[in-house]
């Protein structure tokens, strides 16, 4: 169930509840009025509390608090990482997976690696493609897909990015909370979060570098965030990403029993509805994540019989008609166009209950009953 109303809501990859704490942490910022970049007694009291912040969200990811510049969204991290990496470094190229989210495609004009049926970039592609650009090329790769759930080799791909002389980008802002993050392990050149997406406020994101990576701002201005990216900073959407960062550890931990309410909820649709397909099931992914096909049904149909009882998921992405496109990242995984356009997400979260699952299936399996009659 949804804090403070009774919907059932398993749509945790477009957005989460704020957390409690994270509420706190907002309504004890709005006492600290003065700006950050003050000397005076005010202005350090707010920075304070954006440093304090800082220090979690690193603690979050294993990086080095100086190192996390703080972003208006998980979309402007991203921007900032392809532009202001691909400026200060002088790539060649930029090179993505055809499924990456949105705000990662609009910078990346040179080329889509493939990637297979699963949902998983071709990594053999990618080394063909690094091997034939001149040095340095900008590889940019998602760590969780926000659709499927649908887990990348990003490892792999920074191996081959540091073989190439490439630098490389990772959108991690699906995988935060949901899987373990180690951003000094796995030694990206950056690395994108949204605090929506945890329990925070909508609007606040972060890009953290590895040390030593030249980046230059995307929005230039006053100087702040060690001059990457300018203007003054969010107190309270920062002071609610630092409280929603200090319960990522929870958050990990509710994952087994997220897991098995996804599990419980795709076997019965795989017992109840044979003719439904479950994108990604045979790769790993995300726990929290069911990407489900129903032939026959369109994922508008779907989506509003859900909201009409109450279940919100959410369907392909929105185009700005209205009217629901095929998922991008369905095309891309080789999907036909008429079955991405019956696809639907459910995504649970750590308020998610068996009921909100009964629910779902309780509206779901007839409406596949029906399709098939
Ligand atoms: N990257 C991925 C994988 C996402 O799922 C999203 C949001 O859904 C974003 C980036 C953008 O984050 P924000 O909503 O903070 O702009």
């Amino acid at each position: 169930m949804a804090p403070n109303d009774s919907t059932s809501y398993l749509d945790y990859n477009a957005t989460t509840p704020v957390l409690p704490e994270a509420a706190q942490a907002v309504a004890a910022s709005l006492s600290l009025f003065g700006n950050p970049s003050s000397v005076h007694a005010a202005g350090r009291r707010a920075r304070a509390a954006v440093e304090e912040a800082r220090e979690a969200v690193a603690a979050a990811m294993n990086a080095a608090a100086q190192h996390v510049v703080f972003t208006g969204s998980g979309t402007e991290a991203n921007a900032l990482a392809l532009r202001g990496l691909a400026a200060a470094n002088r790539c060649t190229a930029a090179l993505s997976a055809g499924i990456e989210h949105p705000s990662v495609l609009a910078h990346v004009a040179d080329e889509h690696i493939p990637v297979d049926a699963h949902g998983v970039i071709d990594l053999a592609a990618l080394e063909r493609a690094l091997g034939s650009r001149a040095a340095p090329v900008l590889v940019t790769l998602m760590l969780a897909n926000n659709e499927t759930g649908v887990l990348q080799p990003v490892a792999q791909a920074v191996e081959l990015a540091r073989k190439y002389g490439a630098l490389i980008h990772i959108d991690a802002v699906q995988a935060l909370g949901k899987v373990p993050v180690d951003f000094r392990a796995l030694g990206a050149d950056s690395m994108s979060f949204s605090a929506h997406k945890i329990g925070g406020l909508k609007g606040v994101g972060a890009l953290v570098l590895r040390p030593g990576v030249e980046i230059a701002a995307d929005i230039p201005g006053g100087g702040q965030e060690r001059r990457r990216r300018a203007g003054t900073e969010h107190v309270s959407g920062i002071a609610a990403f630092g409280a929603a960062a200090r319960g990522v550890p929870t958050l990990l931990s509710a994952a087994p029993r997220i897991t098995a309410l996804r599990d419980e909820l795709e076997m019965q649709i795989q017992s109840g509805v044979p003719q439904a397909r479950i994108f990604g099931a045979a790769v790993a992914r995300l726990g929290n994540t069911a990407c489900i096909a129903l032939p026959g049904v369109s994922s508008e149909t779907q989506v509003m019989r859900l909201d009409l009882a109450g279940v919100a998921v959410s369907a392909g992405s929105a185009c700005s008609s209205g009217k629901i496109a095929p998922s991008p990242v369905l095309l891309a995984m080789g999907v036909g166009e008429s079955t991405a356009k019956t696809a639907i997400r459910v995504s649970l979260g750590w308020d998610t209950t068996a009921a909100d699952v009964d629910r779902f299936l309780k509206v779901w399996l007839p409406l596949a009953a029906n399709a098939a009659a």
